[in-house]
């Protein structure tokens, strides 16, 4: 048997009919920059998330990027973030000029640990910006205390947690500007690389909307200097047929967790995630912390079981952030998971046998 990490072909067929209408109507009138797909699809993620402006953009790192510019964030100031994510959480600071700050993460969630926030923030610390990684929201009560008693911005990289909930509340609803990802791999994927900012801050919003044009407004005439990003129109145009999927598919990588979670419980070698009593997780990814991580890889790989470490080495260490004066062993629960976590098919078309089969795979190389 074959499983693949991710299968798109069987994610795209039932939807090709309805992607090929959308498209075909893209193609009808040639409107391909900002043409009405993208509004539609605007106007219907921020109903889906319940948030009141949502702004696209050509990727999800330009999504961070624009968030920290529309936040006047930049050179002299200081970011809070983790180090245990996708490296366009930390370069996106890098980029406006301003400095990544690394707080280690908690060992259960891999999230942003709250306890060990403060004991960073300085006098040039302007924001934090957690990560929803692998579909579970932040303890978001946590950090928007602290961001309000040290009256800190909150930016929420949620890339990867895209409909996940903390305390029954949309991620990306909770600080001043959220961020979505819509890469082909993502809960919600595009056709190519997309991405979006959320805010209920009017003139935060309206800021973004001219950002990712130039920074122009009116046409020609330029505030700021912003970029070139904007979601293309076709892309809005996919993305709003399977926005209608999402919600079922996040239930299904759901019920595939609890699969797992039954079926590897008690197996001595590895521990399932730990999703949080408060939040609702949409997994984008399944995350097992291991003993023998890089045995277990190769051993499940020779099986033709798709699997993949996310992530390898933490970004305080990465080698373009030397300047910023990190040392192996500062960040002692990131690095440790680096070294111990494997991420196991999870998408929603996952039948019942590939499940089992992956289970007894990992049950095998344990019991060996
Ligand atoms: C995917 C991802 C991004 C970047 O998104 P792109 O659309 O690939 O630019 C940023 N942050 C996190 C945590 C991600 O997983």
């Amino acid at each position: 048997m074959k499983v693949p990490m991710l299968d798109l072909h069987a994610q795209y067929e039932p939807l090709m009919p309805k992607i090929r209408e959308a498209m075909e109507r893209v193609y009808a009138d040639h409107h391909y920059i900002m043409g009405p797909q993208v509004k539609e699809l605007e106007d219907k993620m921020a109903a889906y998330l319940g948030i009141k402006h949502a702004i696209g953009c050509a990727s999800g790192t330009d999504a961070l990027v624009l968030a920290i510019k529309a936040l006047g964030i930049g050179e002299g100031d200081e970011v809070i973030t983790t180090s245990f994510t996708f490296f366009a959480t930390a370069s996106s600071i890098w980029r406006n000029f301003a400095k990544p700050v690394f707080v280690d993460i908690d060992p259960q969630t891999f999230n942003l640990d709250p306890a060990k926030i403060e004991a960073s923030i300085t006098k040039n610390t302007k924001a934090i910006m957690p990560v929803h990684l692998f579909g579970q929201c932040t303890n978001m009560e946590a950090i928007m205390a602290i961001a309000k008693k040290h009256n800190l911005k909150v930016i929420e990289d949620n890339a990867q947690g895209i409909g996940g909930t903390w305390n029954g509340k949309m991620s990306c609803s909770f600080g001043d500007i959220g961020t979505l990802s819509f890469f082909p791999s993502k809960n919600l994927g595009a056709m190519g690389d997309a991405g979006m900012c959320l805010t209920n801050d009017d003139d935060l919003a309206a800021k973004l909307r001219q950002l990712r044009v130039h920074g122009e407004s009116p046409k020609y005439y330029h505030k700021w200097v912003g970029l070139n990003s904007r979601l293309d129109t076709m892309q809005a145009a996919v993305l709003s047929v399977k926005l209608d999927a999402l919600a079922d598919w996040s239930k299904a990588r759901r019920a595939n967790a609890e699969f797992y979670n039954t079926h590897l419980m008690g197996v001595k070698g590895i521990t399932t995630p730990y999703i949080d009593p408060k939040a609702v997780s949409i997994y984008n990814q399944y995350t097992l912390t291991c003993e023998k991580r890089d045995e277990l890889l190769s051993y499940l790989q020779e099986k033709g079981i798709g699997c993949a470490v996310y992530y390898p080495l933490p970004l305080h260490v990465q080698e373009c952030f030397s300047s910023l004066g990190y040392k192996e062993g500062d960040l002692p629960v990131s690095e440790e998971m680096a070294k111990k976590v494997l991420s196991i098919p999870i998408y929603p078309e996952l039948s019942t046998e590939q499940k089992q089969y992956i289970c007894d795979a990992i049950i095998a190389f344990y019991r060996n």
